[in-house]
């Protein structure tokens, strides 16, 4: 990653972030309260997840768990191989699993969306959002009395994703496509109309609308995230949020396919 990427301490205060990579074609991100890191989804292959973990001085081993937001390849790819090689602990709902895209693992928890759930000092509420996978959700991370919310992989903003996710202190938001980049661009019309569409993924202007609801008093950190490398481009997303920002842009950046992001701690 960066010449700044740290490792974690072994003790610290402070709800933290980071992203192996973000985009169409693999997502990972990395949540920890200063002890305890999870991984939330995986869409890289097994060594290339390795490689990208120890970027941030992490061992496989360290993580607590992986959670999974949906089946789709790009969040489980490296799903399966990381916790069988590493005997991880999955968490996923019934309709994740029921896909059974992700192999055998070695030990997996059901989560029942809407109602939280804990792995140590990481408490974790999951948030049903309207996309086309089988039962698909986004993670709201509480710890050290702040939260962290995650939210991509959604077509629209819903009523609920809105309330669920109001009041955030860090927020990784989809910003999928610009809709004249994807009309423009080279995918069949059957792929357009489901990336367009109210089971999708989120165009820029939608995620600029969904920030302006959710409120940006508290938000420190806001990383667009989940870009389509086709249908979109950093400069595009940025210019959709930055106008609700008042001038503040120091607290909004792009995440990357190739390195994701490095650590954010939530103060
Ligand atoms: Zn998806
Ligand atoms: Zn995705």
């Amino acid at each position: 990653m960066t010449a700044d990427a740290t490792p974690v301490p072994p003790a610290g205060r402070r709800l933290r972030f980071a992203s192996l990579g973000s985009g169409s074609k693999g997502n990972a991100t990395l949540v920890s309260d200063g002890e305890t890191h999870v991984l939330v989804d995986c869409g890289f292959g097994l060594r290339e997840t390795e490689r990208r973990l120890a970027r941030f001085g992490l061992h496989p081993r360290q993580l607590a768990a992986v959670l999974v937001t949906h089946e789709h390849g790009d969040h489980i790819r490296g799903v399966g191989p990381l916790a069988r090689r590493h005997h991880l602990p999955v968490y996923l709902s019934a309709g994740t699993w029921l896909s059974r895209r992700l192999g055998e693992v070695p030990r997996h928890t059901l989560i029942t969306p809407q109602a939280r759930f804990a792995i140590a000092g990481l408490e974790i509420d999951p948030v049903t959002v309207p996309h086309d996978a089988r039962e698909p959700v986004q993670f709201r991370f509480h710890a050290h009395r702040r939260s962290l919310g995650i939210l991509t992989d959604l077509g629209h903003p819903s009523e609920h994703v809105i309330e669920r996710f109001r009041g955030c202190d860090a927020l990784v938001l989809e910003c999928n496509h610009d809709p004249r980049l994807l009309a423009d661009g080279p995918y069949p019309p059957s792929l357009k109309r489901r990336v367009g569409g109210d089971w999708g993924h989120l165009a820029n202007a939608q995620a600029s609308r969904l920030l302006g609801r959710l409120g940006l008093d508290r938000l420190q950190h806001i990383v667009c995230s989940h870009l389509s490398e086709q249908n979109n481009r950093p400069e595009l997303a940025r210019d959709a949020l930055e106008p609700l920002l008042d001038g503040d842009t120091g607290r909004l950046t792009v995440a990357a396919q190739a390195h994701g992001f490095d650590w954010r701690d939530v103060a």
